[in-house]
């Protein structure tokens, strides 16, 4: 007997169930499949599986049952027709440019994004002599005033990491929608347990399968997703040819993580929302970032496009040397640029998540020197709280 989703299955039984085809053995638990290559019946069915006249599996560069699993169950919960696994998330954000974008082209981006996927911009794509524009996520004229007659896509990141503005995904979409461009969501931040951005018209999200969706760190993987039409097409065709896919080993450890994401994903966000009213508090802390206060500017806007605030707060000390000496003096914090994990993280992205951005840039993302980003983990809220005045002490 086997069950049936429909649209009104709940985001928590997909998370658990969705995706998973038992194989013979009867297993409960989704089978990993270490294989390179599948063999055929017959010469007539391989020449049908290369063809693509028959469907099935051909080679794990592009067909692997474990990773077919973890991509069925993201594309259930981010409402999308299809979803590609990739060996990172910033394979999915080049496969997805790669794939759609030729030499001539030009893409509008958030000057809020992830530190490396602005290099891949400037060293890369600019060589390709693809063109990008960067503009203030939050405004949504410089979007417009941005468009010209060969925009292709409109890139963002909502909330935008480190200082959590959001984008008004539904604008944007229309903007891009009006003039023949796509809209692309990278909701690494958010994951679907927070945020779908295709229900607010977005056509790509990507992800760093890295972060929350692992939430334990301890793979690296990323996700595109879409339509069949797209994704499903030109952006699997590179995929499949230049190969940076997702291995079966990291499919089942991010399956894992799905099935626990909601709970941790609003865990996270009680968590994040407390210490950000704490930060408030302390002496030498001249403001705090959290989508999830209603001082924050666009809070309405989070409210509307996500269902939590998520789990990264970041506040500014005076100057670079007191953010060090906070860092510092911290010692169960984990001192490291990776954040979504069950352990709190803290980062001073001016030296190194976002040290290879160009002045100009950092200024433009707000990447202060004495800003601190926390990834606010799973730990007792109260040893977190503990472990940061010994860093507000030392200052
Ligand atoms: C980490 C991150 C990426 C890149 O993902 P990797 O898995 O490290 O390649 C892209 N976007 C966002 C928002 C991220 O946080």
């Amino acid at each position: 007997m086997s069950y049936e989703f429909d649209d009104e299955t709940g985001f928590e039984t997909l998370a658990i169930r969705a995706g998973h085809e038992r194989t013979n053995e009867g297993e409960h638990a989704e089978a990993i499949f270490p294989t390179s290559s599948y063999v055929f019946a017959s010469a007539a069915e391989a020449a049908a599986r290369f063809s693509g006249a028959e469907p099935g599996n051909i080679y794990s560069r592009f067909t692997n049952p474990t990773v077919r699993t973890f991509e069925k169950r993201l594309a259930a919960l981010e409402g999308a027709e299809r979803c590609l696994a990739t060996s990172s998330g910033m394979a999915a954000i080049t496969a997805t440019f790669l794939g759609i974008l030729k030499s001539g082209d030009h893409i509008i981006s958030s000057s809020s994004i992830f530190g490396v996927t602005n290099v891949l911009m400037e060293n890369f794509l600019k060589k390709l002599n693809i063109e990008v524009t960067y503009v203030d996520l939050v405004d949504n004229a410089s979007w417009e005033n941005a468009i010209q007659e060969n925009t292709r896509i409109l890139f963002l990141e909502t909330p935008s990491n480190p200082l959590g503005d959001i984008a008004d995904i539904r604008a944007l979409a229309d903007l891009a929608h009006d003039n023949d461009a796509l809209l692309v969501v990278d909701n690494a931040l958010c994951t679907p347990a927070l945020q779908q951005p295709i229900k607010f018209g977005a056509d790509i999200v990507i992800h760093s399968a890295t972060k929350f969706i692992d939430g334990q760190g301890r793979c690296v993987g990323g996700a595109v997703l879409g339509t069949e039409a797209i994704v499903g097409t030109d952006v699997f065709a590179f995929l499949r040819t230049a190969g940076p896919t997702m291995s079966p080993f990291n499919a089942w450890v991010f399956l894992k993580g799905l099935e626990t994401l909601k709970l941790r994903m609003d865990a996270h966000g009680v968590n994040a929302l407390k210490i950000a009213k704490w930060l408030q508090q302390q002496p030498n802390v001249v403001k705090v970032h959290y989508c999830g206060l209603e001082s924050h500017m666009q809070y309405r806007l989070a409210q509307k496009q996500q269902s939590g605030f998520g789990g990264i707060v970041s506040f500014e000390m005076k100057d670079k040397e007191a953010a060090w000496k906070v860092i510092d003096a911290t010692k169960m914090l984990s001192i490291t640029g990776n954040l979504g994990d069950t352990r709190t993280t803290i980062t001073h992205p001016a030296t190194t998540t976002h040290g290879r951005l160009t002045p100009e840039l950092q200024v433009a993302a707000g990447i202060k020197e004495g800003l601190i980003r926390l990834s606010i983990g799973l730990e007792d809220i109260e040893d977190i709280k503990a472990d940061l005045s010994l860093g507000f002490e030392s200052v």
